[in-house]
């Protein structure tokens, strides 16, 4: 066989090397074609945003080139700082004229590779759009801008009474966290960003500016027409850049008491869970970590609980409401074996106990020094939580590997939190076979490959296999109509058109 155009003969076992060469000719030109075009574009850049409003630093672009997972860094050609709507609508409109790729930036904390700009770009990095805008205590609502993150809001709101409770343990950006579709601990009562975001200012990739529930609608239900907020929210930025969000809010409770149980098992503890919730008992917060885990944050926080499998709890309510939450709680949980509960009921101490949970991160981290944590987060339904855990440490030990668990148990969500030696190539690939089958397993017991953290490069094919060749057509379809150039953070939650 003759191939013309490298002028030689090939042989078909290097068919492979073949077509790896001309991908990689076609992406240096295609690159080349990008740097020209955003050569022709900086001054109209600096225009719209200003000499400061557009960087092309190395350690900028690879500042925002990358977030808190394992996934490599992947600069952007260059970083743009707009500080209002009508600068991010101009700036998409002018990578749209020349068909250069747009990713949103917030802060930077997602943990799947999602602001990697796999096929180069530039990146809208959003701190600069960090107004709070229309609170509406009354209503219990609030619209902030893209930099603003949830303490800065809860900062904010604090002498009103009121609170933003979605909590991710680190401190993001609200827009990216809608982008996400984010949750944290207090979900089990308060919901996710799904539940919690009324509605959402886009700007698409052809810099078109659209609200998904109508300019400055904030009702707090509606069945009017699809549902765009919930499209965009989870979008991970591959169909438009969030650059208002209207979130619900809710009072701050008379009173807060958290506590800690131990168990002699994963399953005493989540049989105690799910009879909580079966009772009915409103818990606010119910989050599970494995002996490995509790350890650890016994090491990192100083602690000293017994290293078992333990609950953190928090009830929110009355005075009155919580002496019954708890008394039904502690009963099913002492029916099944659970400790006495150790009380964190001051603000201090209860705000040690849950600083220690959002800790849980670097708590793993410091397992073994020189090492790199990484987080991979399933959800199943509840009854299968603890054989998915069983399962799950069972294939760690065989597989010699670190990965304490902590979950929102209460929403049947965890996470194993991988540490990993990043110079060992062996064990990272024992760490990739493990998650892959953790997320199969997850999905063989009727749940999903994320619960929270989302799919950004690493899931895209788990992705598929959660929901079906023709979902993933219909989602390719909304895609298109939304973002026809696939600019919009290409090469994220679906395969297609992607590294
Ligand atoms: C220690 C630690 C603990 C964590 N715990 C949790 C947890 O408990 N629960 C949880 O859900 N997550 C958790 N996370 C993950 C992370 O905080 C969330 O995914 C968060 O929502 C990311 O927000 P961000 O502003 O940092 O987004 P980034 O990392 O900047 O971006 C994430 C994705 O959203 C897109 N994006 C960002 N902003 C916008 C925008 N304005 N418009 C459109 N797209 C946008 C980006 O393009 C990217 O695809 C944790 C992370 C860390 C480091």
């Amino acid at each position: 066989m003759k191939n013309m155009s490298l002028g030689w003969s090939v042989c078909p076992r290097l068919l492979p090397l073949r077509r790896c060469l001309l991908q990689c000719r076609h992406v240096s030109s295609e690159s080349a074609a990008r740097t020209a075009a955003v050569d022709q574009v900086l001054s109209v850049f600096r225009s719209i945003c200003g000499e400061d409003g557009v960087s092309l630093g190395e350690a900028v672009r690879e500042q925002h080139g990358k977030d808190e997972s394992v996934h490599k860094c992947r600069p952007p050609d260059a970083v743009v700082f707009p500080r209002c709507v009508e600068e991010v609508s101009a700036l998409a409109k002018v990578c749209h004229k020349h068909k250069l790729p747009i990713i949103p930036f917030g802060t930077g904390t997602g943990l799947e590779g999602g602001v990697g700009a796999v096929k180069g770009g530039v990146c809208f990095s959003l701190r600069n759009m960090d107004q709070i805008l229309d609170l509406h205590p009354e209503d219990f609502d609030v619209t902030v801008e893209p930099g603003v993150t949830r303490k800065a809001l809860n900062a904010y709101l604090r002498d009103t009474g009121l609170w933003f409770p979605v909590d991710p343990g680190a401190d993001a950006s609200l827009c990216g966290m809608a982008a996400t579709s984010a949750s944290g601990t207090n979900a089990v009562r308060y919901g996710t960003m799904r539940e919690n975001v009324m509605n959402l200012e886009v700007v698409l990739s052809d810099g078109a500016i659209i609200h998904t529930a109508g300019r400055g609608r904030r009702p707090r239900k509606t069945s009017a027409g699809y549902n765009l907020t919930n499209l965009f929210v989870g979008s991970e930025g591959t169909l438009g850049i969030i650059t208002k969000t209207t979130l619900r809010l809710y009072g701050i409770p008379e009173a807060m008491v958290s506590a800690v149980c131990s168990f002699p098992s994963v399953q005493a503890a989540v049989d105690s869970t799910v009879q909580i919730l079966q009772a009915g008992v409103p818990i606010a917060r119910i989050e599970f970590l494995d002996d490995v885990m509790i350890d650890a944050c016994n090491r990192f926080s100083s602690l000293s609980y017994p290293v078992t499998p333990t609950l953190f709890l928090e009830f929110h309510g009355s005075e009155r409401s919580l002496e019954e939450q708890v008394a039904t709680a502690e009963e099913i949980t002492q029916s099944n074996e659970g400790s006495d509960f150790q009380w964190a009921r001051d603000t201090e101490t209860r705000n040690r106990l849950w600083k220690a949970r959002h800790d849980a991160w670097y708590a793993a981290q410091a397992l073994r020094p020189g090492c790199k944590a990484y987080s991979t987060d399933v959800c199943v339904p509840l009854s299968q939580l603890p054989q998915i855990i069983v399962e799950t440490k069972e294939d760690l030990t065989e597989n010699r590997l670190t990965g304490p668990i902590a979950g929102h148990v209460g929403d049947g969500n965890f996470h194993c939190l991988m540490v990993v030696d990043p110079s060992d190539p062996d064990e990272l690939h024992r760490v990739h076979l493990f998650t892959e089958r953790l997320a199969r397993r997850a999905l063989a017991m009727d749940g999903t490959c994320t619960g929270e953290h989302g799919v950004g490069l690493g899931k895209r094919a788990l992705l598929c296999e959660e929901v079906g060749p023709l979902t993933i057509q219909v989602m390719q379809g909304l895609k298109d109509t939304l973002d026809p150039n696939n600019l919009m953070n290409p090469g994220k939650i679906l395969l297609q058109g992607g590294l």
